[in-house]
């Protein structure tokens, strides 16, 4: 038992340091509020919040989130038992205690039978006193409950499993403020990238594409270390940060890319870059500053000859044009002509201007890649047409046409005159993403042309230097 303490005790405690020894926590909130782990130990704090309490789990453990907003306060507590039901495997019976003074543990049973002891209370106090609890079936049947302290699964040399992924590492489970379970995943650096780098590009792509894009997982990882650090963790799990879903998702040949690049990162100034990068850039980069308004020396524009080329078209009917920019709060009725306003560099789009009866309005691209849908219409580099019925191109009636509006029988009909409307935008572009940094098609493209990954890595970010993780 001393040596169990001492081997997680090490994961828990100690400040590592230099490039074979960088954890990284990895975070999601709100995913698991019961979940079924397998591990071989178990850790977390007594109920004092002193001692740290290892147990050999050898087996399943099922795990589930009590908290007055999940279960008892804002729904019955017969459905909060049916609730946490589901949260568990049935072949455990599973005690819940209720968090509320007068209320009785509950039991559930086998086949789906509540059972009400309402002579046995468990626990006695206010919902104050245990904002959230994490109650825990032991292989054995036995339950703990753990009132708001987290709870820590290590895998020794095993990953961990929850439901049906599985990671390396540990895995921790923390009731957070919001009466939701966050989930964190603590791991060395270089296991993190096993589980991110097929998820960000296809495995299948050139070595050196998935070496350069090793490279840029590595430098934005350490770079942005901490970017949720309110949260309790690093970095998430979604493209927020990095796609990353755990062992389960990791291939042999992104695997062989971040081996071969260990501990490389890539630096400007002796300071690790913020490496961003997206799928492709429509045959030319970006400058920093025409996306984010920062000027970073390394992010420069730079042609891609090499990528291979990606069209898009983004088609909807004025009438769902009309209700997706209302949805954002631009606001428009009876919409005649969108157009381009304005260009910003390379080709790309930095506003557009709609006219409706309502006047006219200019919207940013990037708010109107948010309200057509980010991954329909894949960038601000674009041209628009307004089309008739038949798809023809609209053409701008200067005279009003009459019409014909009802509204009800006491408003009255109306007559008047409305100028014709087009029947669809259609927006047509190239490139997928923000532009900046490297593009991962571009990155296809080098590679495919023979240029190694030291070589994609300089045509991407001017500058710089690839140096090992400080
Ligand atoms: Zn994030």
């Amino acid at each position: 038992m001393k040596l169990l303490l001492l081997f997680l005790g090490m994961l828990l405690f100690l400040p590592l340091h230099g490039e074979a020894s960088v954890h990284l926590a990895v975070g999601w909130n709100e995913r698991h509020l019961g979940a079924r782990v397998s591990a071989e130990h178990i850790a977390w704090r007594d109920a004092e919040g002193v001692h740290t309490m290892v147990l050999p789990a050898q087996g399943a453990v099922n795990l589930a989130l009590v908290t007055p907003r999940t279960s008892i306060a804002v729904v019955s507590d017969r459905a909060a038992a049916i609730w946490l039901q589901r949260a568990f495997l049935p072949r455990y019976p599973t005690r819940i205690v209720s968090l509320w003074p007068k209320h009785a543990l509950t039991l559930l049973e086998r086949d789906a039978e509540i059972l009400w002891d309402t002579e046995t209370v468990f626990v006695q106090a206010s919902a104050a006193d245990f904002p959230s609890m994490l109650a825990l079936t032991l292989p054995d049947g036995a339950v703990r409950y753990l009132s708001d302290h987290s709870v820590r699964f290590a895998g020794g040399g095993q990953p961990v499993r929850v439901e049906n992924a599985s990671f390396r590492g540990s895995i921790i489970f923390n009731p957070n403020r919001r009466g939701l379970l966050t989930s964190i995943n603590v791991l060395p650096l270089e296991e993190y990238l096993l589980g991110v780098v097929p998820n960000e590009m296809p495995a299948a792509w050139p070595l050196d594409a998935l070496k350069a894009q090793a490279l840029a997982a590595r430098s934005y990882a350490v770079r942005q270390r901490n970017r949720h650090g309110q949260d309790g963790f690093d970095l998430c799990s979604t493209v927020h940060c990095q796609a990353y879903h755990g062992k389960g998702s990791e291939h042999p040949r992104s695997t062989q890319a971040v081996m071969a690049t260990r501990g490389q990162v890539i630096t400007f100034d002796g300071a690790v870059i913020d490496a961003v990068y997206h799928a492709h850039a429509g045959g030319h980069t970006r400058n920093s500053e025409h996306v984010w308004g920062g000027i970073a020396p390394y992010l420069r524009g730079v042609p891609i000859p090499e990528e291979p080329p990606l069209t898009w078209t983004r088609r909807v009917t004025v009438g769902e044009f009309e209700r997706r920019l209302r949805a954002r709060q631009v606001n428009v009725a009876h919409v005649t002509d969108v157009r381009i306003a304005e260009h910003a560099d390379v080709g790309h789009v930095r506003s557009v201007r709609v006219t409706s009866l309502l006047g006219t309005v200019d919207i940013s691209a990037s708010d109107l890649r948010a309200a057509l849908d980010r991954a329909q219409m894949r960038s601000t580099k674009f041209d628009i047409l307004i089309l008739d019925q038949l798809r023809r191109p609209f053409r701008i009636h200067p005279a009003p046409r009459p019409f014909r509006l009802e509204l009800g029988r006491l408003a009255g009909v109306y007559h008047g005159l409305l100028p014709a409307q087009p029947s669809s935008v259609e927006i047509t572009g190239s490139g997928f993403g923000h532009g900046v940094g490297m593009s991962q098609w571009g990155a296809f493209g080098l590679a495919q042309a023979g240029v190694d990954y030291q070589g994609i890595i300089r045509r991407f970010y001017r500058g710089v230097t690839i140096s090992r993780v400080p």
